[in-house]
């Protein structure tokens, strides 16, 4: 069985093409600039990479032309398109849906709904999907939901302290995202550790950061909300934040509470704190040269991960690993040897060298540590095409 796991940007489509029967990665590619007449289309299978020009006025041209050229003979990923058993999705948040799903307009007006809780990312996921469902109907599609992970998370840690009918009737909770990364890091991490039991905090710090507390496999809180803007501060989206603050902003500015919440989302976080960048290596190259903005937009991120990381610890009563993915999780010497920092009589003890030196899936804990530290450079991609899998083979 083959799928493609699909990875949509408003203009690009990306991909990684699955082999089922051994887990392998036949091919991975996409198309950027879609709708441009300038589209790049690129492809990469057994080491050898290709790159064209291309016209791709729309996600239903860039899938039509990605499949023709895995069905090249010279490549031989496909037989021909219709050898393709899906296309999986890493879908983020639909109103009352979650778990794996063949998508169909029901899941596609669910998504819709929630446009404005995930505003980066339901959007283009809901227009390219709806345009390969109309456009490539042999093909069947399946959304993985982010939330489905987190479907064992116990009401004292998924419910905020509102009337209760807003959970009931309203859905208003903490649904947690990332859980195709955490899931992949609980399997991982309990194969390395050879303990299927084992208590795992899951730290995926990336352009989006969360928390996962994991045990025995399930997930048991995760820093992310009702909405992929909350918990951590994310690379431009806020993290958690008081509503309380909005009327205040909305007399203080005269903006609305749309302009605020689109400044919530995509001027906040790194980006509101440093004011300088989105990305942490430019955030941490100026902090380095002294400058003390920088420096605080790290300490505040740092705060936040340290805040989680105890709340979890004590919820699980301890853990046997600290993971650390994603890629400020898995760059990032500095972030990490923060977040350990005076950790010693918690049993948790960093080993500096290891951490500095660490390149892919590595231990980074000192012989006394009583907690494993590692590095695990995530897969969300195959946890997506397995449950796509699953899902076919189910019907
Ligand atoms: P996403 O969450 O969008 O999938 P990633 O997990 O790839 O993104 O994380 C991207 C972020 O990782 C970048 O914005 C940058 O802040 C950070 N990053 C990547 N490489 C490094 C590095 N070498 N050092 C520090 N941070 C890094």
């Amino acid at each position: 069985m083959k799928i493609l796991v699909a990875n949509l940007g408003s203009t690009s489509f990306k991909y990684r093409l699955f082999d089922m029967a051994n887990e392998r990665v036949l091919a991975r590619g996409g198309v950027e600039r879609i709708g441009s007449p300038q589209s790049r289309c690129f492809v990469e299978s057994g080491g050898v990479r290709e790159e064209t020009t291309v016209e791709a006025k729309d996600h239903a041209v860039a899938v039509r032309l990605c499949l023709q050229q895995l069905a090249d003979p010279k490549r031989a990923c496909l037989k021909d398109p219709s050898e393709l058993a899906a296309i999986g999705f890493k879908a983020v948040h639909a109103q009352g849906i979650t778990g794996v799903q063949r998508v169909d307009e029901r899941v596609l007006a669910a998504m819709e709904a929630y446009n404005d809780v995930a505003p980066a990312h339901n959007p283009p996921y809901v227009t390219a999907m709806r345009l390969l469902a109309r456009e490539l109907p042999q093909i069947p599609l399946v959304a993985a939901f982010e939330t489905g992970f987190h479907e064992t998370i116990d009401a004292a840690e998924r419910l905020y302290a509102v009337p209760l009918e807003w959970v009931t009737q309203y859905g208003i909770q903490r649904w947690g995202f990332h859980g195709a990364s955490h899931r992949y890091i609980a399997g991982r991490a309990a194969e390395l550790l050879g303990n299927p039991a084992a208590k795992i905090i899951s730290c995926h710090l990336g352009g989006s950061s969360s928390l996962c507390a994991i045990e025995a496999g399930k997930s048991r809180a995760n820093s992310l909300g009702m909405s992929p803007q909350t918990g951590l501060p994310h690379n431009n989206r806020v993290g958690d934040f008081d509503p309380f603050a909005l009327p205040a902003l909305m007399r203080a500015t005269g903006k609305t509470l749309e302009q605020l919440l689109d400044d919530l989302a995509n001027r906040s976080g790194l980006l509101g704190l440093s004011g300088r960048s989105n990305d942490l290596r430019d955030i941490e190259e100026a902090a380095g040269n002294g400058d003390p903005v920088s420096k605080q937009a790290l300490d505040v991120f740092v705060a936040a991960v340290r805040h989680y990381l105890g709340a979890y610890l004590l919820l699980l009563g301890g853990a046997d690993a600290i993971v650390f993915t994603g890629g400020i999780g898995e760059n990032s010497a500095t972030i990490r040897e923060a977040v350990c920092a005076n950790l010693g009589w918690l049993g948790i003890t960093l080993h500096h060298k290891l951490n500095a030196e660490a390149k892919g899936e590595c231990r980074i804990h000192s012989f006394q540590s009583r907690v494993d530290l590692w590095i695990m450079p995530t897969n969300e991609e195959l946890v997506v095409a397995r449950q796509a899998k699953a899902l076919l083979e189910a019907k």
